[in-house]
């Protein structure tokens, strides 16, 4: 039985990847910041919680992942955990680099001491990429990156591949674009939408508040995508991959395919402008070429049948 650590359990991938490894016969172990206050909602929904090993881990705390790699002896490790928030890495810039950089270069520096023969998983983002002059984005795009988040990504991107070529350790950087599910924080685009227009359409509030929605970005299904983690640990060369559906669609689109959905008349649409960005990028999609050439990753979704799955799912779930 093959042992993996999830960092980051806790959240939308985490719990989906979770999933995957337990559905393989993996033995799952999360790692939890805090273990009486860590919130298990969404692996509860999945229904796997009592299937995993929880402990409490210090990401910032060398000497406890020391500890614990030595206790489980992984065969591979998913660094999933980061302030993943775009807009919350605005007001909080130094969390945000400290956290999502220092966490990484300590469970390097952990599977360096410990065995280095370790496969270890970094959760890259596009948002890397930032400013760019061509599109799609492939592995090679230079990165230009446009927020504390993005800068932070950066660089923990770049420590992983620095592992991999100065000490040989297995790394591989997934870099994902957005990819949704019924169990992204409420306050990502697609998921603040839905949940609510759900509430306009049962009249439980008036109009819907938004940012930019002229701008374009590359959506997916996160339950497809953790598949693509996997698998590049299972390859025998270690190495980075975009993933993405290779599509980008506007936010307006979105919202209206929403609203059309859900019976809402447009003009319950405001576009606050104090929710817009300091910087933001246009319009962004990838190249999902290598992935599927390399790793035989399969992805065909289109996401307005994303959309509508996860309105019905969280239709179902607002009712129960
Ligand atoms: P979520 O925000 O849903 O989950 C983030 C996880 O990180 C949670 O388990 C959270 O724990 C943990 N975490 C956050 N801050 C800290 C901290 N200071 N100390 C310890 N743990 C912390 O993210 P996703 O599942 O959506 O994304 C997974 C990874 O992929 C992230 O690294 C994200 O940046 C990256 N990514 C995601 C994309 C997407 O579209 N979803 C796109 C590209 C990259 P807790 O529950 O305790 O808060």
């Amino acid at each position: 039985m093959k042992t993996a650590i999830i960092t980051g359990i806790t959240g939308q991938d985490g719990a989906y990847l979770s999933q995957l490894l337990l559905k393989k016969g993996y033995r799952v172990i999360g790692f939890v910041r805090n273990s009486k206050g860590s919130s298990l909602t969404k692996l509860s929904y999945l229904r796997i919680t009592d299937q995993i090993i929880f402990e409490e881990c210090n990401l910032l705390d060398l000497v406890n992942i020391v500890g614990l790699l030595k206790r489980y002896k992984p065969d591979e490790i998913y660094n999933l955990a980061a302030q993943s928030s775009v807009k919350a890495s605005f007001d909080q810039p130094i969390a945000t680099i400290e956290f999502n950089i220092i966490s990484v270069i300590n469970l390097l520096e952990a599977i360096r001491l410990v065995d280095q023969k370790i496969k270890y998983y970094q959760a890259s983002s596009s948002e890397m990429f930032g400013k760019v002059d061509d599109l799609p984005i492939t592995e090679n795009t230079p990165m230009h990156p446009l927020s504390p988040y993005a800068i932070s990504k950066a660089a923990a991107h770049w420590i992983a591949i620095n592992y991999r070529e100065s000490y040989g350790i297995f790394t591989c950087c997934g870099i994902l674009f957005n990819h949704e599910s019924i169990l992204r924080d409420k306050n990502f685009f697609t998921k603040k939408v839905i949940n609510d227009s759900i509430e306009i359409s049962r009249s439980q509030r008036g109009v819907l508040r938004v940012g930019n929605i002229d701008i374009r970005r590359d959506f997916g299904y996160a339950p497809r995508y953790v598949e693509a983690m996997w698998l590049m640990l299972q390859h025998p060369t270690p190495d980075d991959y975009i993933i993405c559906s290779g599509k980008s669609i506007q936010l307006r689109q979105i919202l209206h395919h929403i609203f059309k959905r859900l019976g809402i008349d447009q003009n319950k649409i405001i576009i606050d402008e104090s929710l817009y960005r300091p910087t933001e990028i246009e319009n962004i999609y990838g190249d999902n070429s290598k992935v599927k050439k390399v790793l035989g990753w399969e992805y065909t979704t289109d996401f307005f049948e994303v959309i509508d799955i996860l309105i019905d799912e969280q239709l179902k779930y607002k009712t129960e």
